[in-house]
C-alpha cells in the first residue's frame, strides 16, 4: 500500500521534473507528522549512497496523516516542495526564519499553478492551493493520486481529539495582533485534533496551549 503511494507521489514529482528543468530528482518520504513537525519538507542531502561517494539524493516529505486530506491537497503539498527545490537550485532566497515564505516564494509558486493566499505575518505566503485555472492540467496525476491514496495514516494520539469529560474542558488560544493579542476559549473537542482556527485581522492561527 505505502509502495503504491510513494510511486504515486514519484510518479507527480517527475511530471514537476519535466516540466520545470531546474526541480531536481528527489525520492518521496512518507513521514508521519510528529517526525516532520518543526523540519523542512524537502532536504537535498537527506539520503546517503552506502558504500560509494556518489551524490547524496534529496527527499521530499510527505505527511502519512494528511494523505486523508485527499489528492488535490497532496498534490498541492507536492508542487509547494517543488518550489522550495526549484529557489534552492536557483540560489534564491525563499524562506526567512526558516519559516516565512517571501515573495521569491510566491512568484515561483504563481508559475508553478498554485495560488497564494494572502500572506500571514508569521508565515508569509505559506498557504497554497492547486489554481482553478491550472488544475485541469494536473488532471492525470489527480487520477494517479487517487487511486493510489486508498488509506491514510491515524493521527498520533496526542494528536486525537479529547475523550470523555476531557473534551469540554476549555482551552485557551491567542492570536498574534499587535499591540492587543485576541484570545479565544472553546472546548478542547473543538480545537484538539482538529485545523488550525484563524484569527482573520492578522491572518494568524490561534495558539493553544499543547
Ligand atoms: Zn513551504
Ligand atoms: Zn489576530
Amino acid at each position: 500500500m505505502t509502495t503504491r503511494i510513494c510511486e504515486a507521489l514519484s510518479c507527480v514529482w517527475k511530471r514537476i521534473m519535466a516540466a520545470h528543468a531546474d526541480v531536481p530528482q528527489a525520492t518521496p518520504f512518507l513521514a508521519t507528522r510528529k517526525t516532520i513537525s518543526g523540519r523542512k519538507h524537502f532536504d537535498p542531502e537527506w539520503w546517503l549512497p552506502t558504500g560509494s561517494d556518489q551524490q547524496p539524493v534529496p527527499e521530499f516529505i510527505v505527511s502519512a496523516e494528511d494523505l486523508g486530506a485527499g489528492p488535490e491537497e497532496t498534490l498541492n503539498t507536492i508542487v509547494h516542495t517543488a518550489v522550495h527545490f526549484q529557489c534552492q537550485t536557483r540560489n534564491k532566497i525563499d524562506l526567512v526564519k526558516g519559516c516565512y515564505h517571501n515573495a521569491n516564494f510566491r512568484d515561483a509558486a504563481l508559475v508553478m499553478g498554485l495560488c497564494c493566499e494572502k500572506p500571514s505575518k508569521k508565515y508569509g505566503y505559506l498557504h497554497t492551493a492547486i489554481c482553478a485555472e491550472t488544475a485541469p492540467l494536473w488532471q492525470q496525476e489527480l487520477h494517479v493520486l487517487d487511486l493510489a491514496l486508498t488509506h491514510f495514516r491515524r493521527p498520533d494520539p496526542e494528536e486525537a481529539p479529547p475523550q470523555g469529560a476531557a473534551q469540554d474542558k476549555k482551552v485557551s488560544g491567542v492570536c498574534e495582533c499587535q499591540p492587543e493579542p485576541r484570545t479565544v476559549s472553546l472546548p478542547a473537542r473543538f480545537v484538539r485534533g482538529r485545523g488550525p482556527i484563524l484569527c482573520t485581522d492578522c491572518n494568524e492561527p490561534f495558539d493553544f496551549p499543547l
